[in-house]
């Protein structure tokens, strides 16, 4: 069986690369889609990188490895600041997968590996690590060998409290500072490719995604950044064999950004399902939100607040809900519509009795939101709306909100209870977004691809499984993607061979299991 390389493209989108294909503007992943098979490829929800690319790596929805958004949630409806991190990975990585098989992986920027786990070669990890890390690499002393290399636009941390203050930079040196990262990054991936032939290397450019919400509408400044990275897939496969099979994929699409507001919680109130506290004190806070709240998005000078005054004004503003005669609120606001029901015995005052009267109700909710309409101009809000367990399952459902909903794209959901009305016109400081941007991309290339082909319906959670496979390697039973055999060639090995599932190997597991063994044993 031959090597697989994946290379991510944060946020990349045949709304762009299609076009410039056909102008033969991007000449390597023109080859690539030419002589490979293509397809969009669906991405999570919420479309965001953290949940997405988990999904990725872990082969299983949001409901099973519990990462929705780039903070956590605690169990008890009440959100809970906490930045997630490699450490919040419970379930076994595709790269764990097949260090475990004995197969030597080399993984560079792929976001949420932070802190960087061990793993039969090298691991680099990518958006996510904060900006005081010293040790970003597996093996430690890696790094000593890429001395050049950056992880995003500031050392280190380059999430959304980066973006504020390189907002003030002007245009050209943004752009500098990305074809700067993509040079560095191509050439570590390069002169680590040599240095430790891995069976499977992976690296993820996030500049795509990030130039996009920047500059999105601007041709020419994003055509020059995915001609940059068109030449450094192609250096990096320069160095990988032609034995390798090659897929490049991105963890949801894009487009451009939202430009009305909707307030999930300003909707709810009016719906008589959510109502505020009547006494002085929570009037005030409720005022005072109001009134910051509306001068800030009037203005553009919203300043970004350190997490613990967001927690505490957020706590602030829900400590002034009314819970006895509250029956849904909107949580957190992660660019969908999330809406939890006061439930009796989950929620801390809950008043929702659990069973027929919970589904009634949230069944309500539903209809309601896929009927909305904006009453300026008459168009439907929702473009999907969802039961939670029509759409994830696994051991982390209760974390799911209880009512999941895809916005239009063109409309920016705010949970934030800071908001009087439902509707406003809403102007983000963002170019482009990718809330309801479900649509990635999914390229594949190589011996036993087939060429020319197209695909439908590939998912982001099938990944892991199919290199699984294509590396003559049992699928681990619990992933929830399925193997993609509709890309192989007829006669190439993947396709002659029956997928194998196989036992949930962890090596964790083990040692969990063993130190529990030698503590009933007294021996710990
Ligand atoms: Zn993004």
């Amino acid at each position: 069986m031959g090597k697989v390389i994946i290379i991510g493209l944060d946020g990349a989108t045949f709304d762009l690369i299609t076009p410039w294909v056909d102008e033969g503007k991007l000449p390597c992943l023109g080859s690539l889609m030419k002589n490979g098979v293509w397809g969009k490829l669906r991405s999570v929800i919420p479309s965001m990188s953290g949940p997405a690319w988990v999904s990725f790596m872990t082969g299983k929805n949001p409901g099973k490895h519990g990462i929705l958004g780039f903070m956590t949630y605690a169990d008890q409806g009440e959100e809970q600041a906490e930045l997630i991190s490699s450490l919040r990975v419970k379930d076994e990585t595709l790269w764990q997968v097949l260090s475990s098989h004995g197969k030597r992986v080399g993984v560079m920027n792929v976001p949420v590996t932070y802190p960087p786990q061990k793993v039969n070669g090298f691991l680099i990890s990518g958006f996510m690590t904060p900006p005081s890390a010293t040790v970003f690499t597996y093996p430690e002393e890696l790094k000593q060998s890429i001395p050049d290399y950056r992880i995003g636009i500031r050392q280190g941390w380059q999430g959304e409290d980066g973006r504020a203050s390189i907002r003030k930079l002007k245009d050209e040196l943004i752009v500098r500072e990305y074809h700067d990262i993509a040079e560095r990054r191509t050439a570590a991936a390069v002169q680590l490719m040599s240095q430790w032939n891995p069976d499977f290397f992976m690296v993820v450019f996030k500049g795509t995604d990030e130039m996009q919400h920047f500059f999105w509408g601007r041709e020419d400044i994003l055509l020059e950044y995915y001609r940059k990275i068109d030449k450094s897939i192609d250096r990096i496969l320069a160095h990988s064999g032609k034995d390798s099979n090659v897929v490049i994929i991105s963890d949801h699409g894009f487009g451009p950004a939202t430009t009305r507001l909707f307030s999930t919680n300003a909707w709810l109130k009016q719906a008589g399902l959510l109502k505020s506290k009547r006494d002085l004190k929570s009037s005030l806070i409720r005022t005072a939100s109001h009134l910051a709240w509306d001068l800030n998005r009037r203005t553009r000078l919203r300043k970004r607040l350190p997490a613990g005054r967001v927690a505490a004004v957020r706590k602030a503003v829900r400590q002034g809900l009314a819970w006895k005669k509250t029956k849904a609120y909107g949580r957190t606001p992660l660019g969908i519509v999330a809406v939890n029901i006061n439930l009796r015995g989950r929620e801390p005052q809950g008043i929702v009795e659990p069973g027929q009267e919970f589904e009634e109700l949230r069944e309500e909710v539903i209809k309601r939101l896929r009927s909305l309409k904006d009453p300026q101009t008459g168009e439907r809000v929702m473009a999907e709306v969802y039961r939670n367990n029509e759409m994830y399952w696994g051991p982390n459902l209760n974390k799911v909100p209880d009512i999941i909903g895809i916005p239009n794209p063109r409309y920016y959901v705010d949970a934030s209870l800071f908001t009087r009305s439902i509707f406003a016109d809403w102007s983000s400081r963002q170019r482009g977004q990718h809330y309801a941007q479900v649509n990635g991309i999914l390229i594949a290339s190589g011996p036993d691809i087939k060429p020319g082909d197209k695909i439908e319906g590939a998912r982001l959670i099938d990944i892991a499984p199919t290199v699984l496979h294509m590396m003559g390697l049992p699928v681990p039973q619990d992933m929830d993607g399925r193997v993609l055999d509709e890309l192989f060639k007829e006669e190439s090995e993947p396709a002659q061979k029956a997928v194998e599932y196989g036992e949930v190997n962890h090596e964790r597991k083990r040692v969990r299991d063993r130190v529990a063994r030698l503590k009933i044993s007294g021996e710990i």
